[in-house]
């Protein structure tokens, strides 16, 4: 079967990824998460298989080569994620839909790739600045990799007006209830309907 795909993006730190679990953890929907490959560090609370695909960056350019994604990008300088096109299969196999968290260039491509197949949401934060205090408060980051995600910060938010919709993450529960609105009437809309 083929069903209908989700990309959420948006610069890190503007609270994209509560939103994806969020919208996960509702059976309903039948959200499946896309698993990326990625060459960064796992860190602690992650798992190979579940957050992402850890690989080497031989073994990630090697994949390139066979033209296993269906797009990737060097997000951070030596630091490349993609969707491998495994994924879109193993999960449109299992019923369900797809839901991808990729950055703001991969958004726009796989947008691109499935047209109105896919619904792309870009989650934009409140300021630089807070973005910075929430980069600095997650703690995941040394303060010299928190500089790269803020200096790229604002050159993502640029993108926002390439994507079908947008939610600004000033209050975490009215942004989860917004995703929540937008993704269950994408996915339930009537495909002959305009
Ligand atoms: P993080 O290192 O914080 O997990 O992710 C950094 C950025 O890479 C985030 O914006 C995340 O959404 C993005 N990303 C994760 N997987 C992919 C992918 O498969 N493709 C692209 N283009 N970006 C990805």
């Amino acid at each position: 079967m083929h069903g209908k795909v989700v990309v959420f993006s948006a610069p890190s730190g503007a609270g994209k990824t509560t939103i994806v679990k969020h919208l996960l953890n509702i059976k309903e929907l039948r959200l499946e998460f896309s698993v990326s490959a990625c060459t960064r560090p796992r860190r602690e609370d992650e798992d190979h298989g579940r957050d992402y695909y850890f690989m080497t960056v031989d073994e990630f350019k090697s994949k390139i080569e066979e033209n296993l994604f269906l797009e990737w990008e060097e997000v951070y300088k030596n630091s490349y994620y993609g969707t491998l096109k495994s994924e879109v299969d193993r999960i449109w196999n299992n019923g369900n839909h797809i839901l991808f968290d990729v950055d703001v260039e991969g958004g726009v491509n796989l947008k691109q790739i499935f047209g109105e197949q896919a619904l792309s949401v870009f989650v934009m934060p409140p300021s630089i600045e807070e973005l910075q205090r929430r980069l600095e408060m997650r703690g995941t980051d040394s303060p010299d990799k928190i500089l790269k995600r803020i200096n790229k910060a604002g050159y993502e938010m640029k993108f926002a007006s390439k994507f079908d919709r947008t939610i600004i993450n000033n209050n975490l529960d009215i942004a989860l209830k917004e995703a929540e609105k937008m993704v269950n009437e994408f996915l339930t809309q009537d495909p002959d309907k305009p």
